[in-house]
């Protein structure tokens, strides 16, 4: 079986911008049930039809739908609808300067997605609170086209406490974001092949600000975030699984 159907989720609205723009990507009107606040687009990589689903506002606070709670939810009615034969959650992250992350440097997935911030020290549960999810194997396609494999931890906060940095430090975790881990779990549950691709937003060990530094380079990040989509997704149309 040739991979045909991608399906690519994002959180932010400012996020996929890049790769709406240059697809020229249409919105589906009632794409989803209309209690979810999800936006549906499609367009056209090498001839197949290409899904992006998007988090949407949140009609209480008017920001997007970021981090697990949307990401998961958003998982699950994607693949009920769309049946995709590959998900790639995209997106912006932090990065460490000491693991070599610069501004703008796109990441992907090259191991299992792990959590950070679910710490439950009761014994069986410590382990099920960090979670192993698979990633799709992307070393060649890594290689060949100039991304950086990188450990990704998730977790729902944008800051960093001691306690997060301790344990992503345990899962060797190049890259620190709020949904990759949540969608892995769900594409694991439903068997389907899973990579994600994340652009460096904000360096977590130096000095600046966080949030400052997230806005900043949100722009930048996003516009190399669309570019490795786009190579990513016709990297893998019309290959089988097996050569990826
Ligand atoms: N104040 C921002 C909030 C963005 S939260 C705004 O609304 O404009 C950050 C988003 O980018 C999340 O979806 C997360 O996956 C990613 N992200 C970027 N930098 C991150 C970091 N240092 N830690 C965790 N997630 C980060």
């Amino acid at each position: 079986m040739i991979i045909s159907n991608i399906a690519i989720l994002i959180a932010m609205r400012e996020e996929a911008n890049p790769i709406l723009n240059q697809l020229k990507m249409d919105m589906i009107a009632d794409g989803f049930d209309n209690h979810l606040p999800f936006e549906l687009y499609k367009g056209i990589i090498e001839e197949r039809e290409v899904h992006l689903v998007i988090g949407g506002k949140d009609k209480v606070y008017n920001v997007d739908n970021i981090a697990t709670q949307p990401a998961t939810l958003s998982a699950h009615v994607t693949i009920e609808k769309i049946q995709p034969d590959l998900i790639i959650n995209a997106g912006t992250a932090g990065g460490f300067k000491k693991r070599g992350a610069n501004i703008g440097t796109v990441y992907i997935s090259s191991d299992q997605l792990k959590y950070h911030d679910r710490r439950i020290p009761i014994p069986g549960y410590r382990e099920y609170g960090i979670g192993a999810y698979p990633s799709l194997k992307t070393d060649r396609m890594a290689q060949e086209l100039n991304l950086v494999p990188g450990i990704i931890s998730t977790g729902n906060s944008l800051d960093l406490t001691d306690n997060d940095l301790e344990i992503i430090q345990s899962n060797n975790a190049d890259v620190k974001d709020m949904e990759a881990a949540a969608i892995a779990w769900v594409a694991m549950l439903h068997g389907k092949p899973f990579l994600a691709l994340k652009a460096i937003t904000d360096l977590i060990d130096t000095d600046s600000p966080t949030q400052e530094e997230f806005l900043e380079n949100l722009s930048i990040a996003s516009k190399n975030l669309g570019q490795a989509i786009i190579e990513v997704s016709k990297y893998c149309l019309n290959k089988p699984l097996s050569e990826l």
